[in-house]
């Protein structure tokens, strides 16, 4: 059976779905379908994140993560206040725990003023103990506005409200195939076919591959980085109130491993960057041939692995050791012994790499023929989503060819 719409959405993860109520939002009457190829939307990396409210405190200031997320960060605790849904402003401290850490914290803490995060003060290592009894460090920021929530949560509820706007969210429908047509892109799913005027992508983990079924080069190659977490057994028992966080290592776009709350009282405590041999390799011993070949054929993989060789090396030593992963937390927390580390569950960042072999590290989208497609929205695009989606929005209703 053949559907028509104006506009297709390729991913119900929290992006997609941000997009697709903002394009609802601007232009009522729209017709605009979200396909998710999961059995339910925040299949990907929104249902399976550390679900932290991001402040904006890292981010190269003027970089579009350092905007969206101060904006979209705003605008999400609107919404959570609006719609009553759960969430905590527990803050976070990013401890320096050796001395060569603190110019990269006093770094921090002045993109954290360009970047107009409010409240952000510098901490000794006396107040740090006053703060957290059982941390420690030589200093810290402390960024109080970051919070806490369920973003499958939050995902669900932009996808009511694209239903309740007009839209429609397909779940169990993975695109197949996509061919450009001189109206539009004609779609195979698993649930039939989807004439639209535009698409838009945001597949996450295949984002680049989608880009190039629809005929758009994205110069990246998506390389999936698992993120293992351990939670703490006895979480009452820590009394701890805020995030900790360690000082990350300016030159990865990731955030060290951290000891993050939960909504319902629990601790985590990760997650680790490991490059995963596939794409749904949520355990370590899964892989896929495709994924790996496709990974082989990329010239930036291996300028990558080149690079990186030591960081990802130890990484893998600490994804299959316990005692080093709860080694690395004592710098924060003295306390943590090995058995105070549960197995918890994973996520998969999808990471654009480019040719040269860098991790790209701001959000980036690309044109292609009646599409628009996300080729990198890493942390802290879960927090900036609805600021993001609209940036895409205004992208798509600007697209060079028009057809909206
Ligand atoms: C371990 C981890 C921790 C993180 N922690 C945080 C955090 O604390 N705070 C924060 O702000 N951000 C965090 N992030 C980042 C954040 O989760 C992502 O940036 C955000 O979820 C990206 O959303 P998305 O919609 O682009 O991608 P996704 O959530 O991955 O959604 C993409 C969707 O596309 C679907 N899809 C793929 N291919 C197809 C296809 N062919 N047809 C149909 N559907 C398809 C997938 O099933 C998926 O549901 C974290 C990420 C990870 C992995």
């Amino acid at each position: 059976m053949t559907e028509r719409t104006d506009v297709a959405v390729v991913g119900g993860g929290i992006v997609g779905l941000a997009s697709a109520r903002a394009l609802l939002r601007a232009r009522p009457g729209l017709h605009v379908v979200v396909l998710e190829r999961g059995n339910a939307i925040a299949h990907g990396q929104t249902g399976h994140n550390s679900g932290v409210i991001h402040s904006g405190a890292y981010y190269r200031p003027g970089s579009a993560k350092a905007r969206l997320c101060v904006d979209g960060r705003r605008r999400l605790l609107d919404y959570l206040s609006t719609k009553g849904l759960e969430h905590r402003i527990p803050g976070k401290l990013i401890i320096a725990t050796r001395p060569d850490q603190l110019a990269r914290l006093r770094t921090i803490g002045e993109r954290a003023a360009a970047n107009g995060v409010e409240g952000v003060r510098w901490r000794s290592a006396e107040e740090i103990r006053a703060l957290e009894p059982r941390a420690c460090g030589l200093a810290a920021l402390e960024v109080p506005g970051t919070g806490i929530v369920d973003y499958a949560a939050v995902a669900r509820s932009y996808a009511r409200d694209i239903e309740d706007l007009g839209g429609t969210v397909r779940t169990r429908s993975e695109l197949l195939r996509a061919s450009v047509t001189s109206d539009g892109v004609e779609i195979e799913h698993r649930g039939g076919i989807l004439e639209a005027r535009m698409l838009v992508g945001c597949a996450g983990i295949e984002a680049d591959r989608l880009a190039r079924c629809c005929g758009a080069d994205p110069t990246v190659q998506i390389v999936p980085f698992r993120g293992e977490y351990y939670s703490l057994r006895d979480p009452d028992r820590w009394g701890l109130n805020h995030l900790l966080y360690p000082v990350p290592d300016p030159a990865l776009p990731f955030l060290g491993v951290h000891v993050t709350l939960t909504l319902h009282r629990g601790i985590e405590a990760g997650p680790n960057a490991v490059l995963a041999l596939g794409r749904q390799a949520y355990r370590r011993h899964e892989f896929s041939v495709r994924d790996l070949a496709t990974l082989a054929l990329h010239p930036g993989s291996w300028a990558l692995a080149r690079r990186w060789a030591r960081t990802g090396l130890y990484e893998e030593l600490r994804s299959l050791s316990r005692s080093i992963y709860a080694r690395d937390l004592r710098a924060m927390v003295p306390s943590i012994t090995d058995e105070d580390l549960r197995p918890g569950g994973a996520g998969i960042r999808a990471q654009a790499v480019d040719r040269a072999g860098r991790l790209v590290d701001d959000f980036v989208l690309i044109d292609g023929p009646r599409s628009l497609h996300v080729v990198n929205a890493p942390s802290p695009a879960a927090t900036s989503a609805l600021a993001l989606g609209d940036v895409i929005r205004d992208r798509l209703l600007h697209h060079r060819d028009g057809a909206l």
